[in-house]
């Protein structure tokens, strides 16, 4: 599939041209240099560039991608030949990517008021490697910039698209602090039991519990056993760092339940994309040791 796909796109050749947004000018080229520290006048100083020997201003040759960037929502055209064969990866479990080769050939100096387009080719598509980062496939595309029909400038630009290595949990998981006020929600997930605090004087139920009910300050509490279903209210995927004995990428979901209180705990099960507010989930328990039994979330169906 993977050599399929990269046959046809490299078969079809160089991609639709796609307009640079602005034409080369001087206030993006100042910017460009101030960050770089790039002091050459010939950029930015008219009289110094009409004086040199390109008998005015020029822009830096290194800036040829950056006339063409897509913003910071632009999105990839549908014939961008990097984009099809991404897709055709990540599809493969290939997910990861790093860049191996940058390399850039200059033709001309832009001069402000050129008016710049790229197309971009595959070249090449070799895999799958054995590398330090995981397996994987190397895939390479050529871009071409243009003035009118006239290139200006190339670029080879590699990347590496591998599968990153599954890490196995390392270390024990962390353990909650259990008080007085907490001891019976985990005597409750012991039991397979999902236990919320209950006010006995004026029947208001709260999670996380508390030594007061925070209605009517009685101190006289009990609990209701929850039904335990209710739906994802909001929810972080943790990438990073590494936690002790879990396996990254995990869903920590907060669920607000049938009796109207919010509660977190990992959603298991659940591939990380396919989660979202709304998603209706059902309690389930995940017992540790003797100790420790751990609310966790599933998908209900
Ligand atoms: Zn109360």
């Amino acid at each position: 599939m993977i050599r399929e796909v990269a046959d046809e796109v490299i078969a079809r050749g160089e991609s639709s041209r796609r307009a640079a947004p602005d034409p080369v000018n001087v206030p993006m080229v100042r910017h460009w240099v101030e960050a770089l520290g790039d002091s050459n006048p010939v950029y930015t100083d008219p009289v110094a560039a009409a004086e040199s020997v390109h008998g005015g201003l020029v822009a830096p040759p290194a800036m040829a991608q950056v006339w063409t960037m897509f913003g910071l929502r632009g999105t990839r055209p549908a014939d961008d030949p990097l984009g099809a064969m991404v897709s055709v990866l990540d599809e493969a479990g290939f997910t990861s990517v790093v860049a191996t080769n940058c390399e850039q050939t200059y033709h001309r100096y832009l001069r402000p008021g050129d008016e710049v387009t790229v197309g971009a080719r595959l070249t090449e598509v070799v895999g799958p490697k054995r590398t330090a980062l995981g397996e994987g496939w190397f895939v390479t595309t050529v871009s071409t910039w243009y003035v009118g029909d006239e290139p200006v400038a190339e670029m080879l630009f590699r990347v590496l698209k591998f599968r990153p290595p599954v890490e196995e949990p390392v270390g024990e998981v962390l353990r909650p602090v259990v008080s007085l006020d907490t001891e019976f929600f985990w005597a409750g997930t012991r039991r397979g039991e999902l236990r919320i605090q209950k006010c006995v004087a004026c029947g208001e139920v709260r999670h996380p519990p508390g030594p007061m009910c925070a209605a009517c300050g009685s101190t006289e509490l009990t609990y209701v056993v929850a039904q335990g279903v209710g739906e994802v209210y909001s929810f972080v995927v943790h990438h990073h760092p590494p936690m002790p004995g879990k396996r990254l990428p995990f869903v920590v979901a907060l669920v607000e339940l049938a009796e109207g209180v919010r509660l977190l705990a990992e959603l298991i099960d659940a591939d990380s994309a396919d989660v979202r507010v709304g998603l209706p989930v059902r309690v389930d328990f995940q017992r540790i040791d003797d100790e420790l039994t751990l609310p966790v979330w599933r998908v209900r169906s």
